[in-house]
C-alpha cells in the first residue's frame, strides 16, 4: 500500500532557513579557536551566509562513517605502548584473560585513559563523523519526530528530552533550534534537556555547543553532576548514568550510542559454545591476541539462546539492561524512545570493529586511541523490552529520512542557498545521509512506544475497529503494511 502523503514533511518544509552556530574548537592551548569549523557540511548560517565548504569523509558506508571531538586522544608513539595498553598488559599477565566486553569497556571508557573519557574523535579532524555532524537536515527532521509524538500523545505539558551519548551536542542543538522555531505550538509545555554522558571532555564540549560554556557543577543534587541553560533559555542537565534522570514522561534518544557499548563475543566449536577472550600475544612482545575460553563461562551460559543457529554470536548485556531500563520509565511515565544506529535484526555475526583517522583499525592495537564499536542487536533490543511497550523498526535511515520529508527541507534549503558550493554541499550531505550504499541502508531507526500510543481511539471502545493506526512520523510505511 502506498504511504500516506506525510504531514510530517509539511513540517520539515516550514522550519525557518536558520542553521546552526559555529561552536569553537578547543585546541591544545585550551583556548577556544574561533576560525576552527564545525566538521559538518550543507548548512546555513542563521543569516543565510555560505560557509566555506568542507570535504565529506569518503569512508565506505559499512564503516563508522565517521570523523573526532575536541581534543583527540593520545596518539600512538611507533613502538611504545599506549599508557591503556601497558596497563592492560600488566592486568592480563596478573589475572589472565579478560572478555571482549571489559577489553572494550577499558578502550572506550577508562576513567583516564579510555577513547571517550579523553575525547573521542567525532568529526572531520578525528575518525569518524555522525548523521548529525553531516547535515543539520539530521537533526531537525529528528526534533520534528519528538514534536509530532508529543502531539499525538495528547500533547503533554511538560517533557523531558533525553539524550544516551550526544557526542559533541550537535544532535541536541538542531532539535533546540526545531523547537525554538516551533515555540508558539510548546509555548505552554516544561520543556527541559537531559544529557546522559560518561566522557568529562565531551560533556565539556556538549556544554560549549549548547549553553555557550555558561554551565556550573551541580552540587546540590547529586544525581546530575552539571546543570546549564540553552542558547533558547532550556534547562540542562548532565549524568552519568540514566538511572540518574529524574522520572517523568521523557522522549529518549540514541544515536550512535548503544553500538559503543561493550560487547561478548562467542564461538561455536565443537565442544560447545566459548566465549572470546582477550590475553597477551606471547610471540609479539606488548601485542595482544584472541583467544577462546577452555570451557563455558558465565556468559555462554546466559546469553546464548538454545535455538541459535550463528557459528558466531555477539550480546551486549549494557544495551540490553539500558533498553530494559528504557522500556520501564516509557511503560510507568510515558513518552517514547527513538534509537538510530548500524544493525541488524538478529543475523549478523562478527561485526566488532575499530576506526581511525576514518580508516579501519585493529581493534587490538594501540587501545584509547581509536574508536571501537559493534553492531547493534535490534532483535535483542526488541525481546530486552518484554513487551513493556510496543517497538517499530529496524526501518532504514533513508526510508525514515524520506517519511520524515527530508526531499521537501532539502528542496527550501536549497532555494534559500545563493551559492553553488552550498548547493553543491547541500547535495553532497543529503547523499551521504541517503544513499544506500554510504549511510542509508546500513543506518536503521528503531523506536518504543506505549502500546497504547498504537491503538486507534476507538479501538479502546470498540475493538472491532477497522480504523488505521494513527500514524507515527518516519515509520508510517511501517504501520501500513
Ligand atoms: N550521539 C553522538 C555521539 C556518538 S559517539 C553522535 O551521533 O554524534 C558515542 C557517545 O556515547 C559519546 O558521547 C560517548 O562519550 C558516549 N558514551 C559511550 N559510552 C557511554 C556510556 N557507557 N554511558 C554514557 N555515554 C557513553
Amino acid at each position: 500500500m502506498a504511504p500516506l502523503p506525510s504531514r510530517f514533511s509539511l513540517f520539515a518544509a516550514a522550519l525557518a532557513v536558520a542553521g546552526r552556530r559555529r561552536l569553537p574548537c578547543h585546541h591544545g592551548n585550551g583556548r577556544p579557536n574561533p576560525h576552527a569549523s564545525l566538521g559538518a557540511a550543507g548548512r546555513q548560517s542563521p543569516s543565510g551566509d555560505p560557509r566555506p565548504p568542507l570535504p565529506l569523509p569518503t569512508a565506505p558506508a559499512a564503516a563508522r562513517t565517521c570523523s573526532g571531538a575536541g581534543g583527540r586522544a593520545e596518539t600512538e608513539r611507533p613502538g611504545e605502548p599506549t599508557a591503556l595498553l601497558r596497563h592492560l598488559l600488566l592486568k592480563l599477565r596478573a589475572t589472565g584473560p579478560v572478555t571482549v566486553a571489559e577489553y572494550m569497556r577499558e578502550a572506550l571508557t577508562n576513567p583516564g585513559q579510555g577513547y571517550y573519557t579523553r575525547g573521542g574523535g567525532i568529526g572531520e579532524s578525528g575518525d569518524f563523523v555522525t548523521s548529525p555532524e553531516i547535515s543539520q537536515i539530521f537533526g531537525e527532521l529528528i526534533g520534528i519526530w519528538y514534536i509530532s509524538e508529543w502531539i499525538a500523545m495528547g500533547k503533554p505539558k511538560a517533557f523531558q528530552l533525553v539524550e544516551l551519548g550526544p557526542g559533541r551536542g550537535t544532535l541536541t542543538d538542531d532539535i533546540l533550534r526545531v523547537f525554538h522555531q516551533l515555540a508558539s505550538l510548546l509555548s505552554k509545555c516544561d520543556v527541559s534537556i537531559h544529557l546522559v554522558e560518561v566522557s568529562p571532555k565531551l560533556s565539556e564540549t556538549q556544554a560549549l555547543m549548547l549553553t555557550g560554556g555558561k554551565v556550573q557543577p551541580n552540587s546540590e543534587d547529586k544525581s546530575a553532576y552539571m546543570k546549564g541553560v540553552s542558547k533558547t533559555g532550556i534547562p540542562i542537565f548532565w549524568y552519568r548514568d540514566i538511572q540518574d534522570v529524574p522520572p517523568g514522561y521523557s522522549f529518549y534518544l540514541a544515536h550512535e550510542f548503544f553500538d559503543a557499548l561493550p560487547i561478548h563475543k562467542f564461538q561455536r566449536t565443537e565442544k560447545g559454545w566459548r566465549e572470546v577472550l582477550v590475553d597477551v600475544d606471547p610471540e609479539v612482545p606488548d601485542h595482544l591476541r584472541f583467544v577462546l575460553s577452555p570451557s563455558s563461562t558465565p556468559a555462554t551460559e546466559n546469553f546464548i539462546q538454545p535455538e541459535e543457529r550463528r557459528d558466531h554470536v555477539e550480546v551486549c548485556p549494557e544495551a540490553g539492561v539500558i533498553i530494559q531500563r528504557l522500556a520501564c520509565r516509557i511503560e510507568k511515565d510515558g513518552g517514547a524512545a527513538l534509537v538510530a544506529d548500524y544493525g541488524h535484526d538478529g543475523t549478523k555475526t562478527d561485526t566488532f570493529r575499530g576506526f581511525r583517522n576514518h580508516k579501519p583499525h585493529d581493534v587490538l592495537r594501540a587501545p584509547g586511541t581509536a574508536d571501537l564499536t559493534a553492531d547493534v542487536d535490534y532483535s535483542y533490543l526488541r525481546k530486552m523490552t518484554q513487551g513493556r511497550t510496543a517497538t517499530l523498526g529496524p526501518i532504514k535511515q533513508r526510508e525514515f529520512l524520506k517519511n520524515m520529508g527530508i526531499d521537501l527541507r532539502l528542496q527550501v534549503l536549497l532555494q534559500n542557498s545563493h551559492d553553488t558550493q552550498t548547493r553543491e554541499q547541500l547535495l553532497q550531505s543529503y547523499d551521504m545521509l541517503m544513499n544506500p550504499e554510504k549511510m542509508g541502508d546500513c543506518f536503521n531507526f528503531f523506536a518504543l512506544l506505549p502500546h497504547q500510543r498504537l491503538l486507534h481511539p476507538d479501538k479502546k471502545h470498540n475493538p472491532e475497529s477497522k480504523s488505521p493506526v494513527p500514524p507515527v512520523a518516519g515509520f508510517d510505511e511501517l504501520l501500513l503494511k
